[in-house]
């Protein structure tokens, strides 16, 4: 088999599958290497608005509204004591096109988008791990892997994406990853059958059900009568007084909002009982000479507001372009991705702020929209993922009640050796 390409990208998720959808397109010869047998099971899987932006420049808008996953368009929030937010639907900003999103199986989701990277001609090997990064120097020049028969094989290109989601495979390597220790949370979830749903055009909505100590569980309609519910804390608090038990975890805290007890009271649970730590991080580097990082390679934002796949998409498909401008320039040098990490960086910073102010005891939405009802609207816009704009007015007027944190001066592409020491220090 071949061994030399145009890209080679490791990972053959969300956020690979669109950059290589987009390089296949433009005519690249792309090769995705991909550890798992798709489909695979996958956490995340409610979609934002904005998220329609990268789905329909890939050219899955359609195919998406021809599957069967639940139509979402409208999120809510639920206080302990079971009574909620007014639900904020898209459709009063958006027009439909992007006002209606998807609640998904990722399994399904995600073997879509390989499949469509696929027909446009990218080259996918399953069951086979990338080991280690191969260098010139300080060029990266591709990977070595291993199949699932034991075989290790190089696979050499001038340029590399990682896009093996929050193992974040080479900013571990490059040791580019910083944490966010105000974000450290763990998650436990589970799936349930026949649990109960609104009706009518609140099916699909997401409710974020507050628990004490500002954890929250999620609660996501999916097809087949099935509810993704989950929650989400400090890991000191969701295992006081000993308990470590998966279901003994969660149950306990079900106990601790009236709306989530009832609606799950309504139907079964199924499967396991899973469990992930969600330590939010930021790669010091998005890339450097022959190495590009994207969605959560890049960078892993707790998923409270589920902005994650919008991130790994529009990553993916910036990346795709940002590729394609260096393959027809014949320049790989890293400044080529000063914008791609700058328009990034700046949606997770907005994002994150966002993040933090949900987090601080003193702050909630309505206590914002209260004092400043003409503010609503940017709320909803950041929410829905239309990160790329200047939030300067609801930050100021968000900071009033929750410490918001300062931008991280990270993000950009490494282009000397003067900042690679600084990598080190
Ligand atoms: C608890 C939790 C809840 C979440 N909820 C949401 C949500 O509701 N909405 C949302 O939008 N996002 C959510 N997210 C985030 C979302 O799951 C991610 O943002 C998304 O999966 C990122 O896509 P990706 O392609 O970057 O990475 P991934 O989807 O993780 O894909 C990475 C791929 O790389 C492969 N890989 C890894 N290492 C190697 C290797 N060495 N060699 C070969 N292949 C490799 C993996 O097998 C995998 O298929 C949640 C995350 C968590 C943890």
């Amino acid at each position: 088999m071949e061994t030399q390409f145009d890209v080679v990208i490791i990972g053959g998720g969300p956020s690979g599958a669109s950059a290589a959808t987009i390089l296949a397109e433009y005519g690249h010869r792309v090769l995705i290497i991909e550890r798992e047998k798709f489909p695979r099971y996958h956490v995340g899987e409610s979609l934002i608005p904005f998220t329609s932006l990268p789905l329909q420049r890939l050219g899955l808008r359609e195919k998406m509204q021809g599957t069967a996953f639940v139509r979402k368009h409208s999120v809510q929030f639920i206080g302990t004591n079971g009574k909620g937010s007014q639900p904020f639907y898209f459709a009063d900003r958006y027009p439909e096109d992007v006002a209606q999103t998807w609640q998904i199986l990722r399994s399904e989701f995600d073997e879509m988008l390989l499949n469509h990277a696929r027909e446009k001609g990218a080259m996918v090997i399953e069951e086979t791990k990338v080991l280690k990064l191969l260098r010139d120097g300080d060029r990266i020049t591709g990977v070595l892997a291993r199949h699932s028969d034991g075989r290790e094989v190089e696979y050499s290109a001038p340029i590399t994406l990682d896009c093996t989601g929050k193992e974040s495979f080479a900013s571990s390597q490059l040791k580019w990853r910083i944490p966010d220790p105000m974000l450290n949370k763990v998650a436990v979830w589970t799936y349930y059958k026949g649990a109960k749903r609104d009706e009518g055009i609140d099916e699909g909505a997401t409710t974020v059900a507050y628990i004490p100590e500002k954890g929250w569980f999620w609660y996501i309609p999916q097809h087949n009568d099935m509810v993704s519910v989950g929650v989400v804390a400090e890991g000191k608090y969701l295992t006081r007084d000993g308990v470590r038990d998966l279901k003994q975890i969660f149950d306990r805290e079900v106990e601790n909002n009236v709306w989530i007890k009832e609606y799950l009271s309504h139907g079964r649970q199924v499967g396991a009982y899973r469990i992930t730590n969600e330590y939010t991080f930021h790669s010091r580097h998005c890339a450097c000479e022959g190495l590009l990082l994207v969605g959560d390679a890049y960078c892993f934002l707790d998923p409270v507001f589920s902005s994650g796949l919008m991130l790994a998409l529009k990553s993916g498909v910036m990346a795709g372009d940002a590729v394609h401008k260096c393959i027809t320039e014949n320049d790989f040098s890293p400044v080529q991705f000063e914008e791609y990490g700058r328009v990034l960086r700046e949606g997770i910073e907005n994002m994150r702020k966002l993040v933090y102010a949900f987090y601080d005891k003193n702050f909630s939405f309505a206590r914002i929209t209260r004092k400043y009802p003409e503010l609503a609207g940017q709320v909803t816009d950041c929410l829905s993922g239309d990160v790329n704009k200047d939030y300067t007015d609801l930050f100021n007027a968000i900071s009033e009640f929750a410490s918001l944190p300062d931008d991280l001066p990270v993000g950009g592409p490494l282009v000397s050796h003067d900042s690679s020491a600084a990598v080190t220090a």
